[in-house]
């Protein structure tokens, strides 16, 4: 009998209880026991008192094929046996048998509140019944009323809203405007951080797997103040003189913006390093530019000590954009900068037929009294630094885990096959996700390299929540490392201290061509292990190839 004693490490008991019958079960969230075909006990999923309606639309299969046919090529599909979601309810989520899932992921940070929250739902169905669309040349409360309460929550003079229907747009309005207010064009991002896919938000993302081959003028991409693999370490301002020198060598000396993401989700839930941002505004305000925040994944509660990404790093932006959270899932995205800012669009006409309309504000003006009165700030705090203390020692324990970072409902776990080199474990990711998923935790991918999961719960994720995820994570790892171990007489990877695989002289050995050890070729092993063996329904197909999440073999996640 194989028994996981993951708990152990953090001193606590017992973790898994052995189950008296073994179960296969037709909904985890019904289901008390989780045990393997060789006794292997799995975690088990907090309870929670919700049956979803039963499902009558067409099959996974049907889906797939209908996606093939009639929608756009370049879309892809997490996990080797794509999931079909039909329900959801607050952190949680439920295929087409009913099956649940604990969303760790929260449709890549945009549900805030939970999956179908009633009184957002109540306010989309009210606001719906009475007056879905008139425009925005007539009058009506709800864009009003939303923006005056967005408006509040904002530092300084930020307070005149423009609303948009999406991310990038936001991006793009915030951008158009700083060239219309400055007079300049030449616009300074950070490497690794994503912005949106239209031309000027294309042009300042810099991540080559989002970028076509369009022309992008007047961008400049400056070094990424990475705490993990940049070569200042935490030391903010060091790398903020790279910002200075692109102003200076590759400018007219006179820039429109910069912009930047507080903690970069897409890039792999990146944090800036502190000191950065302070430096750096402080750079572009001196070269006439203006600072934009992007909040679009950072804001709205979710890093917990603040409302807002930006203001863990002390400073307060000319322009903050947002998105994604804003609407708990409703198509809505927001500028919000000074009055005198926005005056540079009054010289021209400035029109959105859709943006803030009556049901995305009804919605997102739900969203801000939600998070206010459910304290969600306070719990992505809480949630967020237990979630994060456990994922640390499940780092200790694995090497594997090359990082742990991101603060409040927004982590980032980050696997290399070598803690020196910090190769990218890309298909060990992979694998993962799929290992995860069939034991009913749903978690995202990211990082430049795709080997990032990328933990973005709805914020009311409980520590029980969290304690389930890290249970599965760890019990993904444990089994992987002693399927291996028994398998073969030197185990890889392994505990840190005990067992190293070092690396030979010469260049680094990539991960995918590591030789042979002990009988056991490395290629492609995976270290989350295929398991045969899990007996629930979310066992059925784990696979052990690692591969297929991509059509094509581009690297990092998913926006
Ligand atoms: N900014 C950031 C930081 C994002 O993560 C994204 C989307 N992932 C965007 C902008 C673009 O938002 P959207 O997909 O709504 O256009």
């Amino acid at each position: 009998m194989q028994r996981i004693l993951s708990r152990a490490l953090c001193g606590k008991s017992s973790l898994f209880p052995r189950a008296a019958t073994q179960s296969p079960f037709s909904t985890l969230a019904n289901t008390d026991v989780s045990v393997g075909e060789d006794d292997t006990v799995f975690p088990k999923m907090p309870p929670f008192d919700y049956t979803p309606p039963p499902y009558t639309g067409p099959s996974a299969d049907e889906i797939i094929r209908k996606r093939k046919d009639f929608l756009s090529p370049s879309i892809f599909h997490f996990y080797d046996d794509p999931l079909n979601l039909v329900d959801g309810k607050m952190q949680y989520l439920f295929d087409e048998k009913g099956r649940r899932y604990l969303d760790a992921f929260g449709g890549i940070a945009t549900v805030s509140c939970g999956h179908c929250h009633p009184e957002v739902v109540d306010a989309i169905v009210s606001q719906t019944k009475r007056l879905q669309h008139s425009t925005i040349l007539y009058l009506n409360h709800a864009i009003a009323d939303f923006a005056e309460a967005l408006a509040s929550k904002l530092p300084g003079d930020l307070k005149v809203v423009f609303f948009t229907n999406s991310g990038t747009e936001a991006n793009e309005l915030a951008l158009l405007m700083s060239r219309l207010y400055t007079g300049c064009h030449d616009v300074i991002s950070v490497r690794n951080g994503y912005h949106g896919n239209a031309a000027a938000t294309m042009g300042v993302t810099a991540q080559s797997s989002y970028k076509f081959n369009v022309v992008q003028t007047g961008v400049h991409h400056a070094q990424n103040p990475d705490q993990y693999r940049g070569i200042f370490g935490s030391v903010g301002f060091k790398y903020a003189r790279d910002v200075d020198e692109m102003i200076t060598y590759g400018t007219s000396g006179c820039v429109a913006a910069f912009i930047a993401e507080a903690i970069q989700g897409v890039g792999g839930i990146m944090e800036l390093a502190p000191g950065y941002l302070q430096a750096v505004y402080s750079t572009i305000r001196k070269a006439g530019g203006l600072c934009i925040a992007d909040e679009v994944q950072s804001g709205f509660a979710r890093t917990g000590s603040h409302f807002w990404g930006f203001e863990a790093h002390g400073v307060v932006p000319d322009i903050v954009t947002m998105a994604k959270g804003i609407g708990n899932g409703i198509p809505l995205g927001a500028v919000v900068t000074t009055p005198e800012i926005a005056k540079a669009l009054a010289h021209r006409s400035y029109f959105n037929t859709f943006g803030g309309n009556p049901v995305c504000t009804a919605a997102g003006h739900a969203v801000l009294k939600v998070i206010e009165k459910e304290n969600l700030q306070q719990n992505a705090f809480n949630v967020g630094l237990h979630l994060k203390q456990r994922l640390d020692s499940l780092k200790e324990k694995y090497d594997i885990i090359g990082d742990v970072r991101g603060r409040g409902l927004m982590l980032g776990v980050e696997l290399v096959t070598d803690h020196q080199l910090k190769t990218p474990a890309k298909a060990e990711t992979v694998h993962g996700m799929n290992q995860m998923k069939e034991m009913g935790v749903l978690v995202g991918k990211g990082g430049f390299f795709g080997n990032v999961f990328r933990i973005t719960p709805p914020l009311c994720f409980t520590k029980e929540d969290a304690d389930f995820l890290v249970d599965v994570m760890d019990h993904t790892a444990s089994h992987a490392i002693s399927k291996i171990a028994r398998e073969a007489p030197v185990s890889y990877p392994t505990k840190r201290k005990t067992q190293k695989v070092k690396p030979k002289k010469g260049p680094p050995i990539p991960h995918h061509a590591a030789p042979a050890i002990g009988g056991l070729s490395l290629q492609c092993w995976p270290i989350w292990p295929s398991n045969r063996n899990i007996c629930s329904d979310h066992a059925a197909s784990i696979s052990s190839s690692g591969k297929g999440m991509f059509r094509r073999e581009i690297s990092g996640g998913d926006r």
